[in-house]
């Protein structure tokens, strides 16, 4: 039971919002019309008791209750307890409270934060599932919120350490000149120019005996874009370029703590791609863990480099599913915008799911194709491939048509090539780092396995 000094939230549909109306007392209907409240979606107001203090909040709904009906909220409503009016039904309740978690974010690492106001859980919320998600969704931003210089690969590493203790799952760095000896020459070469160390994470959880998904995060912690240097303003969000990493973390997180029958692997290829003396160069000649020999496009088309070799190991072990999550092209974002994230699969079925769970999460992807017809775009005319062609036309999909050539085992494998990142504020998604696709993949998960 809520506390009854808790303040009570009125969810009224807009068609109903008349007759709701007639039976409050005479100091609400007035102070609705003055506010111009009609319960419109998205709309909300404070009502005062006949002191003046607040005794209710009416938010307006449409038919179907949306999951971020709430979400705005924390951050709008004084300090205190609040709760539900009437009970809805338990897949509401748990979006709903979801929601208000994920309005309720701050990046508090660096300065102080007010106090929030609280909802209490509606009756029928999986508290347990929902704070598991929230708190997921919380690390992933703070990871990628965190500025380079607090968030390294090594750092980066260190939180990766912290969930496999937490969870009891086996973990594993191969950091520095190792990679070269457990041949993983891409990622040395992307990540040697930096200071701090280029490193492949990986970790193992859950009994071998179930179903293997393999995830693989891209972990440019910084991308300065190497000698092929970015502008000031290219340069300027790129401690976000980890947020792959992030997103299956968060995803990694939320699978463990369901306890979902499934053998999970999560490699991370950390790096900085810096800018040195030793720095790898435009039109250098990289071997890769598959064999394959790789001429440098663009240094700042290093995403796939690393994750080339990341997905050969992952694919050697013929997973059940393979999923990698990257803020790989600019080509993505210009193909659809920065709020959806863009699959790369070449299984019908699997992308046909994948959106459909992403549709009902409210966590939206949309497929991009994996075009054949632009395989000539990656040859080379001294290497096996060349990684970033010329041309910017269709550049998330040569991306994705390169990663394509290190997973050649695996049936089910997407790539999802995501800002990971909020331009502008919606209720439930601040400004700031974002675990895109996380909600939308763990739903399709544990409905599969
Ligand atoms: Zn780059």
């Amino acid at each position: 039971m809520p506390p009854s000094s808790s303040i009570p939230i009125f969810l009224i549909r807009q068609k109903e919002y008349k007759s709701w109306l007639k039976k409050q007392p005479p100091q609400w209907t007035q102070w609705a019309a003055a506010n111009h409240f009609a319960a419109t979606p998205a709309s909300w107001c404070l009502l005062p008791d006949e002191t003046g203090r607040i005794s209710a909040v009416a938010v307006g709904v449409g038919d179907r209750i949306d999951r971020w009906a709430l979400a705005e909220l924390p951050g709008r409503l004084p300090e205190g307890n609040y709760r539900l009016e009437k009970e809805v039904d338990g897949d509401t309740a748990d979006a709903l409270m979801l929601g208000w978690l994920m309005g309720s974010y701050r990046f508090a690492r660096y300065t102080k934060q007010k106090k929030l106001p609280t909802l209490h859980p509606p009756k029928g919320c999986n508290m347990r599932q929902v704070h598991t998600m929230s708190d997921a969704i919380t690390q992933a931003r703070d990871l990628i919120n965190t500025p380079a210089n607090d968030m390294g690969p090594q750092e980066l590493a260190d939180a990766c350490r912290r969930i496999a203790e937490h969870h009891a799952a086996e973990y594993r760095e191969i950091v520095g000149e190792a990679l070269l000896k457990e041949n993983y020459p891409a990622i040395f070469e992307v990540g040697k120019a930096s200071t701090r160390l280029p490193r492949l994470i990986d970790m193992r959880w859950g009994d071998k005996r179930h179903p293997k998904v393999t995830l693989v995060g891209k972990g440019v912690c910084f991308d300065s874009g190497g000698l092929d240097i970015k502008s000031s303003s290219g340069m300027r969000l790129m401690k976000k370029d980890m947020g792959g990493a992030a997103c299956v973390l968060a995803l990694a997180r939320m699978l463990m703590d369901a306890k979902v029958k499934i053998r999970l692997r999560v490699l991370i290829p950390a790096v900085e791609n810096s800018i040195a003396g030793n720095a790898y160069r435009p039109l250098d000649v990289i071997r890769t863990r598959k064999g394959l020999n790789v001429e440098i496009g663009n240094t700042d088309a290093e995403g796939r480099i690393i994750l080339c070799d990341a997905l050969c190991e992952a694919d050697s072990e013929k997973p059940a599913l393979l999923i990698d999550c990257a803020t790989l092209t600019g080509g993505a974002r210009v193909a659809v915008g920065t709020e959806i994230a863009a699959l790369f699969t070449p299984d019908d079925a699997l992308a046909a799911d994948m959106i459909r769970h992403g549709n009902t999460q409210d966590d939206p992807l949309w497929r991009l194709p994996l075009w054949e017809g632009y395989r000539d775009m990656l040859k080379s005319p001294i290497a096996d491939i060349n990684s970033a062609p010329d041309s910017t036309y269709a550049s998330a999909i040569t991306a994705a048509l390169y990663l394509k050539e290190f997973v050649c085992e695996t049936k089910a494998w997407a790539h999802i090539d995501m800002m990971a990142w909020n331009l502008k504020a919606r209720p439930g998604r601040p400004i700031g780092g974002e675990a895109m696709a996380a909600r939308a993949l763990f739903s399709y998960i544990i409905d599969r396995f």
